[in-house]
């Protein structure tokens, strides 16, 4: 009998897994992949991601993994371009794309080193439920015979088509179908100058430097283009990229590495992430559009908050049921503004009248233009510096 079983041992559910081991409970983690391995994902962490990675003792790691550091960001808007340094959060100052070859499996390593059992290549086919409590899981190891384990709490870090949430059908709420459809590949010979954005009618470009010398070279569509991208994902990766001649350019003296990988299933939604012996966590319980790169420092936070939950739970300083219910607000109300915030920045429109001049504002006060970063990185609050009167201020303070 174990603590807590966690299904899903990437960026949610080995942090989750590592921070309860710590705390001494008995932890299995299972995964159907194996580590390392790739997933389809970009993998831009903002300083509150690396924050949390500082504090958990593993960013060295991601230092050593041969990823550069990011400070600057630049966001290309056609007629001119925004650029400026992310602020810090917590004292970091750096930002890293780190793959998830190598990020999934720093976790993997730290949540074994601090306990937890883990299973590779284990599928989960069922969870086990004993009067509407889930109690455990049934699944099976490669080519294995089907077993069942039991334990507390069946944690799901299983990402989006959760397993955990379908048999539990968590309720879902501020639901909203895709917006984006996303094409990306790796590219050698290219050097940028941090991450740099390039937004077109109902498109954008993106490449982040990653590990070993290569560039992540992204393009997103809205997602009524997607079954016209389809047709031909090469062609239209390579169009949409070449249609900045900035990117034309870079692509001219670099040379494509790796197949192109997509995604078109971005949904937005919320989902209740409790209920009696079972809690979720990372995009099985909140899911929202890539374009603001939030989903792994999404998944640090929750596993955090709710590592802390399930302790207070288990060791009776709090209900579980209310420290679960805490756990969702926390989560909600970290969230709330930044998922406003994505879904409006996933629509790929061009910026109108009123948002030009505030750009034009932003490109004579570098702090502001920073703090506009900010707003991406979620350091700082958009709904503050965005709003009507902090525009007027910044307008006004130009002029
Ligand atoms: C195109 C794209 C670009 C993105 N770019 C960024 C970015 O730049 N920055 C960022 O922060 N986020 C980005 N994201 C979001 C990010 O990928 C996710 O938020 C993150 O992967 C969520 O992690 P997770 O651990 O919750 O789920 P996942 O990474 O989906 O992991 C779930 C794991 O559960 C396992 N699993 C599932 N079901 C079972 C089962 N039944 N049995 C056994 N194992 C199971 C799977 O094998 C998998 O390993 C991007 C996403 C996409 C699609």
């Amino acid at each position: 009998m174990y603590d807590v079983i966690v299904i899903g041992a990437r960026c949610a559910g080995s942090p989750v897994a590592m921070l309860l081991g710590r705390k001494g409970y008995r932890v299995l983690l299972l995964d159907r992949a194996c580590f390392p391995s790739d997933t389809i994902s970009g993998h831009m962490i903002w300083q509150p991601g690396i924050a949390r990675l500082q504090r958990w003792g593993l960013l060295n790691n991601v230092v050593a993994s041969n990823c550069p550091p990011v400070k600057d960001v630049k966001m290309d808007l056609g007629s001119y371009a925004l650029s400026g340094v992310l602020p810090p959060s917590e004292g970091v100052e750096d930002a890293y794309c780190v793959r998830r070859t190598a990020l999934d499996k720093i976790l993997v390593d730290a949540a074994v080193a601090a306990g937890a059992e883990l299973r590779e290549r284990f599928s989960v086919t069922a969870i086990l439920t004993e009067n509407g409590r889930f109690t455990g899981i049934r699944g099976h190891s490669r080519g294995g015979r089907t077993i069942d384990e039991k334990a507390r709490v069946v944690i799901g870090a299983d990402g989006l088509h959760s397993l955990v949430a379908r048999t539990a059908v968590a309720p879902e709420y501020r639901t909203r179908p895709a917006i984006t459809c996303w094409y990306y590949s790796y590219w050698s010979g290219i050097r940028t100058n941090g991450v740099q954005a390039y937004l077109r009618e109902r498109c954008m470009s993106i490449l982040a430097p990653t590990n070993d010398g290569l560039t992540l070279v992204l393009t997103l569509w809205t997602h009524d283009q997607f079954h016209e991208i389809r047709s031909d994902i090469e062609g239209n990766y390579l169009r949409t990229l070449r249609q900045v001649p900035e990117v034309g350019a870079f692509l001219e003296g670099g040379r494509r590495e790796e197949r192109l990988r997509g995604m078109a299933d971005v949904p937005n939604f919320f989902r209740k992430p409790y209920g009696p012996g079972w809690a979720l966590v990372g995009d099985a319980g909140y899911h929202k559009d890539p374009v603001t790169a939030q989903g792994i420092t999404d998944a640090f936070r929750d596993a955090e908050l709710l590592s802390d939950a399930l302790d207070s739970g288990f060791s009776g300083n709090r209900n579980m049921e209310q420290a679960l219910q805490e756990y969702e607000q926390k989560r909600n109300d970290a969230v709330s503004e930044m998922y406003e915030f994505t879904c409006a920045m996933a629509s790929l429109e061009t910026p109108n009248a009123e948002m030009r001049q505030f750009h034009q504002a932003l490109l004579r006060d570098q702090q502001a233009m920073d703090s506009f970063f900010g707003c991406l990185a979620g350091t700082v609050s958009s709904s503050e510096f965005l709003s009507p009167e902090n525009r007027q201020k910044i307008i006004d303070a130009a002029a």
